[in-house]
């Protein structure tokens, strides 16, 4: 059993030992804040159960959470309670403690990264300073002043040497101010409140204390918000770090495949970005093993071995190393690679791609390889859907024979709650690796979130001018394209869209917005170059 802060909401502020337990949970019960990405890490088996599922309203659920946590530990299952920040500061986490202590259960407790500590880091206002602040208080702002049990001393808080932080006030937020106002707190003493703290939707305030409540309802701060109030939050920079992340805030789906698309959703979340997966194709063993065996068996007859993709390359090495063979079976033959993605593939195995072109799309690689391959023979080792243009082109000069070493196809189910959001214009940004990605969502787009793509609240970016055409092909617009067509090329034609076209003009190697339909070439053949 094990009592595991989830942090403030940023999943990479997560303890490793908070991963470790969540990716071994039978069982996990979670609060309602803990954010969506911390929660794609339980396992898809695991039961995973919200607090609010239970009977009962805060505080009166709080034995159902008990007797729930106890059931599930007596099964002999693995069972975490997660809670948000720190479980123990105003989390209840030495209570829950203390009852499976009392039931003789035996449990971990593991601490998190409390919102304080992610407002302070991410807003980048000091909690201590050495010239401004050298103690710190923690206080809660829910209880009522009168009726607590453990009711505070405003008015010793008033006169607080140092840095005084409160959660859960903000809904007191004028009757908190006004005490401390009147226990004789200087006015004009410097305060934040950040909210969201350390997560896409962060926002920071600063005023003085006897403005506060106004610019706070000004601004539409609500909940969850940390206050920070005393001298260290003049100490703030106009923008803090995270602030400054050039996608913060920008909501994005990500159209990759569930085993491909980790990297890029990363790049994107360390850029700011809300990021939503919605895999629309999967990829599997081909539908038969046997053209592929021939060929490997006859390897010696080719030249040359092409791949068009990381999956072509996986899937070919794997079968020629199950059929027995490995790496020396592939002699003499030159590799080509369609783009460094693939490249890097090749290279995990101990391979060096010869010929690599420097436009990453089968025209790209047809026109690099002409030159070398008249007169040989040439094995095209891909998925089972694509363009055909490469084969084509090289067939003019030399024997080419294809072979479809794994199966892609759409995946049955998208994402209801992804699709939702796409329907209610609540994306900004449609990201498309490849034309068949952009063919399998397009085709299932419900009509409004169409209609947002047509209005430009939602966005349409694409990694090259092929996947441009397939979104256009599918009636829609293409807002922008990537220069350089590689997932890094694609974040950069986000980022470049997110700052002001003045910067953006001046700049090269980013995106660069589609108003020549003509412009219109060649097709990955599935996505990753
Ligand atoms: N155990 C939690 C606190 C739970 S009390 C922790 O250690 O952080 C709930 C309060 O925490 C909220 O009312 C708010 O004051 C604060 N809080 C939680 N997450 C926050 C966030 N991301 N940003 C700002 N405040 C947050």
């Amino acid at each position: 059993m094990f009592l595991v802060g989830a942090g403030p909401g940023d999943p990479a502020l997560l303890t490793v030992r908070a991963v470790e337990c969540l990716s071994r949970a039978d069982v996990v019960l979670h609060d309602k804040l803990v954010a969506r990405r911390i929660l794609e890490l339980i396992r898809p088996e695991a039961r995973r159960i919200s607090v609010e599922e239970l009977p009962g309203e805060h505080p009166t659920r709080w034995p159902h959470i008990v007797r729930l946590l106890l059931e599930e530990a007596r099964h002999g299952r693995i069972v975490v309670r997660l809670k948000g920040g720190d479980p123990t500061i105003f989390g209840r986490g030495f209570e829950e403690a203390q009852a499976l202590r009392d039931a003789g259960i035996a449990y971990e407790l593991v601490p998190g990264v409390t919102a304080a500590l992610a407002a302070s880091a991410y807003a980048e206002i000091p909690l201590t300073h050495r010239s401004v602040s050298s103690a710190l208080a923690i206080v809660t702002g829910h209880d009522d002043v009168v009726d607590s049990e453990q009711p505070l001393d405003w008015q010793v808080l008033a006169r607080f040497p140092g840095t005084l932080i409160i959660y859960m006030g903000m809904r007191r937020l004028p009757q908190i101010v006004q005490t401390l106002l009147e226990q004789g707190m200087p006015p004009r003493t410097p305060t934040a409140v950040v909210q969201w703290a350390s997560t896409t939707r962060q926002q920071t305030l600063t005023a003085d204390l006897f403005d506060l409540p106004r610019r706070a309802a000004e601004r539409g701060f609500g909940s969850p918000s940390i206050i920070v109030i005393g001298p260290s939050v003049r100490c703030r920079p106009e923008v803090s770090w995270f602030e400054k992340r050039p996608l913060l805030g920008c909501r994005v789906v990500v159209t990759r495949p569930a085993h491909q698309g980790q990297a890029m959703v990363r790049s994107l979340e360390e850029l700011g970005a809300t990021v939503a997966c919605l895999p629309a194709v999967a990829i599997a063993e081909p539908s038969s093993w046997t053209p592929v065996d021939q060929a490997i068996d006859r390897l010696a007859e080719y030249q040359w071995l092409v791949f068009t993709s990381v999956n072509g390359v996986n899937y070919f090495l794997e079968r020629l190393w199950r059929r027995g063979y490995d790496l020396r079976h592939l002699g003499a033959l030159r590799l080509a690679a369609i783009g460094p993605a693939t490249a890097e593939a090749l290279q995990r195995w101990y391979l060096r791609a010869d010929v690599v072109p420097t436009r990453f799309d089968s025209e790209g690689l047809a026109t690099a390889l002409s030159p070398r391959v008249a007169g040989t023979k040439v094995l095209l080792a891909r998925a089972d859907r694509g363009r055909d243009l490469l084969q084509h082109e090289l067939a003019r000069i030399a024997s080419v024979d294809q072979i479809a070493v794994y199966s892609q196809f759409d995946t049955p189910h998208l994402d209801p709650l992804v699709l939702d959001a796409l329907q209610k214009g609540e994306v900004d940004w449609l990201t498309f690796t490849s034309s068949n990605i952009a063919r399998s969502i397009l085709g299932r787009l419900g009509d409004d979130a169409r209609r947002h793509v047509h209005a430009g609240r939602i966005r349409i970016a694409t990694i090259s001018p092929t996947t441009s055409q397939a979104v256009q092909q599918m009636g829609l617009p293409v807002a922008v394209e990537a220069v350089e067509a590689t997932t890094a090329g694609l974040i950069a034609a986000l980022v470049a869209q997110a700052r002001p076209m003045s910067t953006q003009l001046a700049e090269s190697g980013g995106g660069k917005i589609d108003e020549d339909p003509a412009r219109q070439q060649a097709d990955d053949i599935n996505g990753q170059k």
